[in-house]
C-alpha cells in the first residue's frame, strides 16, 4: 500500500501547512505507517478561521432547504462510499471493519437527521398581549471549531459539524493527530457535492500546536471539545478570554449496576459489550462492573467465559476487538493494570498483551476483581479494556458507589424490578441511563455529562441548542 500525502483543506483547497512541516500517521495494527499529515499550527489555523469567517455570512443566508439537500446529500455520498471510508477509519485507527463501517453509516444518519432539522428548529412567538408582537430567532454563532478524540473519528465530527452546520455555521475542525484520514475524506465528497469555499475546513496537528491555537482564535464563536478533562480544562480557559461558550465532553467512569434479580447471563454479555468495545476506547464505556452479592459468582461465571472468546486481532481481518490506538495508549492501559494490583486488585484475566500478538499495541480482554470504591482504578478513566469489579449489598450503596466519582457520563443498570429501575435511573448522576441494554439509544439521544464529564448535549434535538443563540424581537403595534 503506498503512503498516504495529507494537507490541510482549507477554503476548498488542499494546501500543506506554512511551515511545510509533517507528521507520520501509524496504523495501530501494524506499526507500519500510513501517511503523511500536514503538522498545522497557529498560521494554518489563521487561514482556516480567516476562511470560515468569510463564508459564514454566505452559509448562513443560504436557505435553510438548500443546506438541508446539501447535507443530506454527504450523508448518502457517506452510505455509497462507507466500504471506503470504514477501511480507512480501520487503519488508521485499529477498530475492527465491522465497527469502523456501523460508525460510517451512523455518521450518515447524523448527517440525515440534522439535514431534517435545517429547516424545522423554530423560534417562539411570546404572548405579551394585544399592543405587542414577540417573537424570537435562532441565530447561527459563527465559526464553530471542533477538536475531535481519535476513538471515534469521523463519527465524532457528524456528531457535532452536521447540527453546526444545519444550523448555519461555519466549521473548522482539529482531527486528532492519531486518526485525521476520514476527517479529510469527508472534505473530498463535500467538495464533490458543491459545498460552498469555507464551510468545512480541516487543520491537522498536534493539539499544542495546532488545536492550541484554535481554541483561543477571537474569530471563533463556539468550541465543540471531547477528549480528556485535562485539555477540556484548558479549551475552557482558552474559551473565557474572549467569553466563547464550550461544548465540553470528557469522558467518564461509567457504572453498569447488576441487581439479584437479573438474568445473569444477560448481564455477563451487556458487560461485554460495554467494556470491550472499541478495545475499551469508549468515553461511555461500562468500566465499573457493580454486582449485587447473590448474584456475583453466577455473573463473574459467564463473564470470564464470554470474555475468554472475544477474539484479538489487526483491524482488517474483522475481529472482536482490535488493538489500542497507539503505544502511548497501550503504556497507560498496562500502567493501569500494575496500579490495580498493587492496590489489592485480584486479576481474573488478561492483564497483558496477547502472547501470540508480537506488533501492534493489543491488549487482552481484562478484569479485576476485589476492586475497592476508592481504588484509583475505580475511580480514574483507563480507556481499554479492563473491567473493576466491585461487590454491592443494598440498592443505596450501590447508587453511593455509583455516585461516588468525579464522573457522570452514563449508567447501566440491569434489573427486572420496574420500581428499583426507576428509582436508581432518578438517583444516578448521568447524563443518559441505560436500563437492561448497555448503550441504548443512537443518534437521536441527547449525550453528555453530569459533573466533570463534562456539560452541554451532543446527539438527538438537544445539540442544536449548542449551535445557536437566541434573539427575542419585541414590537410595539402602534
Ligand atoms: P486529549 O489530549 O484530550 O485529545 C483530544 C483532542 O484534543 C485531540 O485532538 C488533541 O490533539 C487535542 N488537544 C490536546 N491538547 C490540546 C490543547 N492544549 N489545546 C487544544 N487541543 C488539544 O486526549 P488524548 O491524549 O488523545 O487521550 C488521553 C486520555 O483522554 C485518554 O486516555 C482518555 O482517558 C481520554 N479521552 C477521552 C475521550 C472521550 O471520548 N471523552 C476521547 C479521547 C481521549 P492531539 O491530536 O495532539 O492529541
Ligand atoms: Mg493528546
Amino acid at each position: 500500500m503506498s503512503i498516504l500525502e495529507l494537507t490541510h483543506f482549507i477554503d476548498n483547497h488542499w494546501i500543506p501547512s506554512v511551515s511545510e512541516e509533517r507528521f507520520a500517521v501509524i496504523d495501530p495494527s501494524t506499526e507500519e505507517v500510513i501517511a503523511w499529515a500536514a503538522r498545522g499550527d497557529a498560521q494554518d489555523v489563521e487561514r482556516a478561521v480567516q476562511s470560515a469567517r468569510r463564508a459564514f455570512p454566505v452559509w448562513r443566508d443560504t436557505k435553510p432547504r438548500e443546506r438541508s439537500a446539501l447535507l443530506y446529500a454527504l450523508g448518502q455520498s457517506i452510505r455509497k462510499q462507507a466500504d471506503d471510508f470504514a477501511r480507512w477509519e480501520a487503519i488508521d485507527s485499529g477498530k475492527p471493519l465491522a465497527r469502523a463501517r456501523r460508525e460510517i453509516l451512523s455518521t450518515a444518519r447524523y448527517l440525515e437527521f440534522y439535514a431534517g432539522a435545517a429547516d424545522k428548529f423554530y423560534g417562539d412567538t411570546i404572548p405579551l398581549g394585544p399592543d405587542y408582537v414577540d417573537f424570537t430567532l435562532r441565530e447561527p454563532l459563527g465559526v464553530t471549531a471542533h477538536i475531535v478524540p481519535w476513538n471515534f473519528p469521523l463519527n465524532m465530527i457528524g456528531r457535532s459539524v452536521a447540527p453546526a452546520l444545519a444550523m448555519g455555521n461555519t466549521a473548522v475542525v482539529k482531527p486528532a493527530e492519531q486518526t485525521p484520514i476520514t476527517a479529510l475524506k469527508l472534505a473530498e465528497l463535500m467538495l464533490e457535492l458543491g459545498f460552498p469555499p469555507g464551510v468545512y475546513n480541516v487543520v491537522t496537528g498536534y493539539g499544542e500546536e495546532a488545536g492550541a491555537p484554535l481554541s483561543r482564535h477571537p474569530g471563533v464563536d463556539g468550541i465543540t471539545f471531547t477528549g480528556s478533562v485535562e485539555v477540556g480544562r484548558l479549551i475552557m480557559r482558552a474559551a473565557a478570554e474572549h467569553i466563547r461558550p464550550v461544548v465540553l465532553e470528557l469522558g467518564g467512569k461509567s457504572p453498569i449496576i447488576v441487581f439479584d434479580d437479573a438474568d445473569p447471563d444477560h448481564a455477563a454479555a451487556e458487560t461485554v459489550k460495554a467494556i470491550y468495545s472499541n478495545t475499551g476506547q469508549v468515553c461511555s464505556a461500562g468500566s465499573r462492573l457493580l454486582v449485587q452479592e447473590g448474584i456475583k459468582e453466577a455473573v463473574l461465571e459467564a463473564l470470564v467465559e464470554r470474555s475468554r472468546q472475544v477474539r484479538v486481532g489487526p483491524a482488517l481481518e474483522d475481529p472482536d476487538i482490535g488493538p489500542l490506538v497507539s503505544d502511548e495508549q497501550y503504556q497507560r492501559v498496562q500502567g493501569y493494570v500494575e496500579i490495580g494490583k498493587q492496590e489489592g486488585a485480584r486479576l481474573l484475566l488478561g492483564g497483558q498483551r496477547p502472547a501470540e500478538r508480537e506488533r501492534g499495541f493489543f491488549f487482552s480482554p481484562t478484569i479485576l476483581d476485589d476492586v475497592h470504591p476508592q481504588m484509583r482504578i475505580a475511580q480514574e478513566e483507563i480507556f481499554g479494556p479492563v473491567l473493576a469489579v466491585i461487590t454491592f449489598r443494598t440498592e443505596e450503596e450501590a447508587l453511593e458507589i455509583a455516585n461516588g466519582v468525579q464522573y457522570g457520563l452514563v449508567a447501566g443498570v440491569m434489573t427486572n424490578d420496574i420500581g428499583r429501575a426507576l428509582r436508581m435511573a432518578r438517583g444516578l448522576q448521568a447524563g443518559q441511563v441505560f436500563i437492561n441494554e448497555y448503550f441504548a439509544g443512537g443518534e437521536e439521544t441527547p449525550f453528555g455529562g453530569y459533573k466533570q464529564s463534562g456539560f452541554g448535549r451532543e446527539k438527538g434535538w438537544e445539540a442544536l441548542y449548542n449551535y445557536t443563540q437566541v434573539k427575542n424581537v419585541a414590537i410595539r403595534i402602534r
